[in-house]
């Protein structure tokens, strides 16, 4: 009898692709396995087996499979359930959807480039034959096609040797990087606990007398730690008490002093200490624990809302233990990589290496390694902390799934496809788990507060922090009139300014939140007005002051700044509106003492910017931080006291009905960087509208006032959570064939549905790299079936392509888009 497999292929086809295999094969194969096979004339993919059957395809003869590549499923039934129902949701194909879940050394081809780890020390006599031709090829030539070497070894089929190398890390994929980070740290020196009272600091100084410069660094040191309450390095006691660093040594031996440091290595756990127990919670955090606990036994979703610094993780820690004595998997979802690092110390306390860290920055071939962790259910990765794409792994025996900052929009995949929403994604997994699904925010969505309170989720809140630390104290700073009584030095009123002086004087630090990057947003001719435009996108040019540029923050385009204005030529140039970077610069020159740092996306752009920023703010060595909405997410430091939100009205000004929602959110959240473990922090919000009620609610903690009437508004209105939305996103270089093709599909559109359809429009950014953009929004009544509308959809864009016109332009689906 003729054997089949149905294969999906790791790119865009709505349909998969059957292959013929061999009775031997038939008996090897299951679904979830790899293979290798041909496609289209001279291409080799890797494709995972769907399906075993006896049906031959009616449109094209099958053709054989080059080679299996896996002796075991790397892929779970349960997985690819789960990945149907993501294809499905989010329109988009399964292959969509494996290209994304499965880690890039799984997924060789012919068109993958390899290159030599040249971080590696090769043992060549560990080498196979075939292996060593490549490596030896690549000695000559940097870079290698699989096709490339499939020459080289004078054989069709090489990926299995590709993967042995990659395993023995003698290659390594292009667009990868290898690296592992270890925060340098710093050392702090303070006095020896025997010598803290003064008549034991008075005995020593005599003892010291004949030993001058020994007496002098302990005095000096006597002197630093009176004028600051910061901890004193060791390099700054070195130069003020103009010693050596042997003599320094020689006190640190003596035990006069005492060498410290803040903070020590977080990102790589070594194995070896000990684990501690979990911390007993508190009343509240204890009784939230049991309204989970309640709900979870009714199999429901369940959200937690804890302000900040409530404890949340705590409670966690308390499920996730829990999960694991039960011998289950627990997943752990974070909105951003750069929240991982201090999450991850935290953890490793208690869950010590049962954890295995994933996210798409790490390296194939560390990725592969938690894969394997996790598909044969090993011990060291019973808990798996991630960003989105963890949510691919192949779990198991799931019992567990926290959403941890649920309501942040960055869990949505933009581009490219699948767009899944990770927090909805991972509700479906711990379904079809059976797994508790929890949700915590201090600050939850507006959808899935509306999911608790209609009772299609469980619910549980911590309204104190834990300590019962105050909530900082808010206050809202009007700048236009400090502006208008010329009250303002730079971007900061007189208000914050004292406040941050304070701060500083305490020893404490301080966050100032920007929302944009860059020097100045724009550059303006105070002559005719012109500001100067991207060539490739409908966007003015961003001034960043540090490169003397203008910069694109849609395409990479940038140029030098110009001296007169190209449109009239005139030499007044000025700037308008201000950034993060300004803001650093005002901040130098108004505190020269202070040690500055600033996060945003120009400076965590390397490969661990966001690590060494963050490290360096907890380690104190630096006093103010300023930073875009990065600094907003669920960031634990211990001496912020004084939070700054420059300006506070571009956030409301946003054209999107979720704005208001977001401004609550990204203030509340950035406010509750302050004050989290001693004393009441206190955040001061400028603004040019004080009066605002989104402002007001912030400021009185009302987040069942912003509910109520974001609600209201949403009615009103039909958007989430009242409707679906799915936003159909048109692209072409032509403007011209680009407006007809969202009108006729827009058209076509409303022929099915009626009003629910808006657009086509322009977005604020009408052109990206030279493609002009334009969407549709369908919003879908809940009563409305969404399959019925997708299936609706993608009817019409099947006779939409069959129009030679519009062939080329791109149809991209955003469902549920945020
Ligand atoms: P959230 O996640 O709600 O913002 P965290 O879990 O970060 O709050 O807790 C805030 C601080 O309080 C942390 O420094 C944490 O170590 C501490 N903390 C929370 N719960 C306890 C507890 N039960 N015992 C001791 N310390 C706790
Ligand atoms: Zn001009
Ligand atoms: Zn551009």
């Amino acid at each position: 009898m003729a054997n089949f497999i149905n294969v999906i292929l790791p790119i865009p086809l709505e349909r998969l692709f059957t292959y013929s295999i061999t009775e031997e094969e038939s008996v090897l194969l299951q679904p979830g396995m790899r293979v290798a096979v041909p496609f289209g004339k001279s291409k080799i993919y890797t494709g995972l087996v769907h399906s075993i059957h006896q049906t031959p395809p009616q449109a094209y003869e099958a053709k054989e499979i080059h080679q299996l590549l896996d002796d075991y499923p790397i892929v779970k039934a349960v997985q690819l359930k789960h990945w149907e129902w993501i294809s499905s949701y989010y329109m988009c194909t399964l292959g969509e959807v494996v290209r994304s879940a499965l880690p890039g050394a799984f997924l060789l081809e012919s068109e993958t480039l390899v290159l030599r780890n040249l971080e590696y020390e090769v043992e060549e006599k560990e080498l196979l034959d075939d292996e060593f031709l490549v490596y030896e090829a690549l000695q000559h030539q940097s870079i290698l096609k699989v096709q490339e070497v499939s020459a080289i070894v004078e054989r069709k089929n090489v990926l299995p040797i590709l993967e042995r190398l990659l395993k023995k890390k003698v290659i390594v994929l292009k667009e990868e990087v290898y690296y592992q980070y270890k925060p340098k740290l710093v050392r702090y020196v303070k006095l020896g606990v025997a010598y803290t009272s003064d008549e034991k600091l008075e005995e020593l100084l005599n003892s010291l007398s004949r030993a001058p410069k020994q007496s002098q660094v302990v005095l000096t040191l006597f002197q630093l730690q009176g004028s600051t309450r910061k901890p004193i390095k060791v390099t700054d006691l070195e130069k003020s008490s103009n010693s050596s660093k042997a003599i320094i040594k020689s006190l640190v031996d003596k035990e006069i002093l005492e060498e410290y440091f803040i903070k020590t290595d977080r990102v790589v756990y070594d194995g070896t200490s000990d684990t501690s127990e979990s911390k007993d919670l508190n009343e509240y955090q204890e009784s939230a624990l049991v309204d989970i606990k309640a709900a979870f036994a009714k199999k429901k979703v369940t959200l937690l809302k804890g302000i900040t610094s409530s404890g949340k993780t705590e409670v966690y820690v308390k499920l996730i233990e829990e999960c694991l004595e039960k011998g289950l998997q627990a997943l752990y979802l974070l909105p951003e990589i750069a929240l991982t690092t201090q999450l991850i110390s935290r953890l490793q306390e208690y869950f010590g290496d049962k954890i295995a860290i994933y996210h798409s920055k790490y390296n194939v071939q560390e990725r592969v390694e938690v894969w394997q962790n996790v598909l044969l259910a090993k011990p060291k990765a019973q808990l798996v902390i991630g960003a989105r794409s963890a949510l691919y792994l192949p779990f198991s025996k799931l019992g567990l799934v926290i959403i941890d900052e649920e309501h942040e929009s960055s869990f949505k995949q933009f581009d490219p496809a699948p767009r899944y929403h990770a927090r909805d994604a991972a509700i479906v997994l711990g379904n079809l788990h059976n797994a508790g699904v929890l949700l915590g925010s201090a600050t939850p969505s507006v959808e899935s507060y509306h999911n608790a309170q209609t009772g299609k989720y469980g619910y549980a809140e911590i309204t104190r922090r834990y300590g019962n630390v105050m909530l900082p104290e808010m206050e809202l700073v009007d700048i236009k009139e400090a502006a208008r009584k010329k009250r303002m030095k730079g971007h900061f009123s007189e208000r914050l300014l004292l406040e941050m002086e304070e701060t500083l004087s305490e020893g404490d630090q301080i966050i100032l939140f920007q929302n944009r990057r860059g020097f100045a947003p724009l550059l303006e001719c105070l002559t005719c007005g012109h500001t100067p435009q991207c060539p490739n996108c409908d966007v003015s040019l961003t001034y960043h002051q540090f490169r003397n540029q203008l910069r694109c923050h849609y395409c990479s385009h940038h140029t030098a700044l110009p001296k007169i204005c190209f449109a009239c030529g005139s030499p007044d140039l000025d700037t308008k509106g201000f950034g993060t970077e300004q803001i650093e610069k005002e901040v130098v020159g108004l505190f020269p003492d202070a040690k500055v740092g600033r996060m945003d996306l120009d400076t965590t752009r390397g490969k661990h910017g966001y690590e060494k920023i963050i490290t360096a703010f907890e380690q104190q060595e630096l006093d103010i931080l300023v930073g875009t909405q990065m600094l907003t997410k669920g960031l634990d430091f211990r001496n912020v006291n004084l939070v700054g939100v420059m300006n506070a009205d571009s956030l409301l000004n946003f054209p999107d009905y979720r704005a208001h929602e977001r401004t609550y959110q990204l203030l509340t959240q950035v406010s509750g960087r302050a004050g989290r473990t001693k004393k009441r922090g206190k955040v001061i919000i400028q603004t040019y509208n004080p009066f605002h009620q989104i402002l007001k609610q912030v400021t009185n903690s009302d987040y069942e006032g912003m509910y109520a009437e974001q609600l209201y508004e949403r009615e009103q209105f039909k958007y989430p959570p009242v409707s679906r939305i799915i936003k159909v996103t048109f692209k072409h270089k032509n403007y011209n064939v680009l407006n007809e093709a969202a009108d006729w599909f827009a058209g076509a559109l409303r022929a099915n549905f009626g009003g629910t359809v808006l657009g086509p429009e322009y977005p604020p950014v009408a052109r990206i790299r030279n493609q002009y953009l334009k969407h549709i929004m369908v919003k879908v009544q809940k009563v409305q079936s969404l399959a019925q509308t997708k299936a609706n959809i993608k009817r019409i864009e099947t006779s939409f392509k069959a129009i030679s016109m519009y062939r080329s332009v791109r149809v991209i689906y955003n469902v549920d888009h945020v």
